[in-house]
């Protein structure tokens, strides 16, 4: 639980959370029910996804499951049409789903780099194309969208991942300056490791261990989900409203990947 004498910032607001039912997704939908956000735990694991919602109801916070296919463009702009007719508007989108599909250019498959993209940069067209218009009708919102280190500094052997949150952070830049004088702030986080399924996924393929990874960041350690959210919970509240088009990254001081 957060501190009890940390503001409720997203009191009365609707907060819609891609990939929450994942490891930093779910650490994101938590914290913003926390602060009393109106949580809405968005992810194709439908079991998941239900299964956050009804932790965090447990827990004292306001949460409800739409599962559906980011992949899927008409699935996002149903998604989007059900929540605001569920709930009359939508304050802050976090895309925050992905998918890493490791490999070079040549070890790749075509199927891997097409589905890279279908998750980690097409939903952002169509959920921000579907909320943009209804957050700026109502005077403003938030939209968070979760790149990668590796989108600044690539890693070896990841280029589709690489590649895709590269274009993550432009369509922040993108997006935040066509559309800030619309009151929509839109900002970014470029995690470096963090301890969830899609990490242990990578660990399981090399034979690395967390240990490993534990000695490459100069803070000594990988970061935690629930840190990667607490950025988050920031960068959609309007502690700072002229941050908008920036590009944070947590990485424990680890400069490349
Ligand atoms: P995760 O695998 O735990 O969670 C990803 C979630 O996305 C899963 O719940 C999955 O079901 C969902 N998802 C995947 N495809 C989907 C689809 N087609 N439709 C709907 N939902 C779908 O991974 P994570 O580590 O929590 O990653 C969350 C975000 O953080 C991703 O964008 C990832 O690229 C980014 N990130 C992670 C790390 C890290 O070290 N873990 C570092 C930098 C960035």
């Amino acid at each position: 639980m957060i501190d009890a004498a940390l503001k409720r910032r997203f009191t009365g607001q609707v907060a819609v959370v891609t990939g929450a039912a994942g490891g930093i997704g779910s650490a994101i939908a938590r914290r913003l029910a926390d602060e009393e956000a109106v949580t809405v735990v968005c992810d194709i694991d439908e079991t998941a996804a239900n299964e956050v919602a009804s932790s965090i109801g447990r827990a004292g916070g306001k949460a409800d499951f739409v599962p559906f296919d980011l992949a899927d463009g008409d699935a996002c702009r149903k998604a989007v049409g059900d929540i605001v007719a569920r709930y009359g508007q939508i304050d802050v989108l976090v895309n925050n789903a992905g998918v890493n599909r490791r490999g070079d250019l040549l070890s790749l498959s075509e199927d891997d780099w097409e589905a890279s993209f279908a998750v980690n940069v097409h939903p952002l067209f169509h959920l921000c194309r579907a909320v943009l218009p209804r957050m700026a009708a109502r005077g403003g919102g938030a939209i968070v969208n979760t790149a990668s280190q590796w989108g600044l500094n690539p890693a070896g052997a990841h280029i589709a991942y690489n590649v895709t949150k590269a274009a993550v952070v432009a369509f922040t830049r993108s997006l935040a300056r066509d559309h800030a004088m619309d009151g929509v702030r839109v900002n970014a986080v470029c995690p470096g490791e963090i301890r969830t399924p899609m990490l242990e996924s990578g660990l399981a393929r090399t034979g690395r261990t967390v240990a490993d990874l534990d000695a490459e960041v100069p803070f000594g350690r990988i970061g935690t989900p629930e840190e990667v959210a607490s950025l988050v919970a920031f960068l959609a509240s309007d502690e700072v409203p002229y941050m908008c088009g920036s590009i944070v990254e947590i990485t424990g001081g680890q400069a490349v990947g």
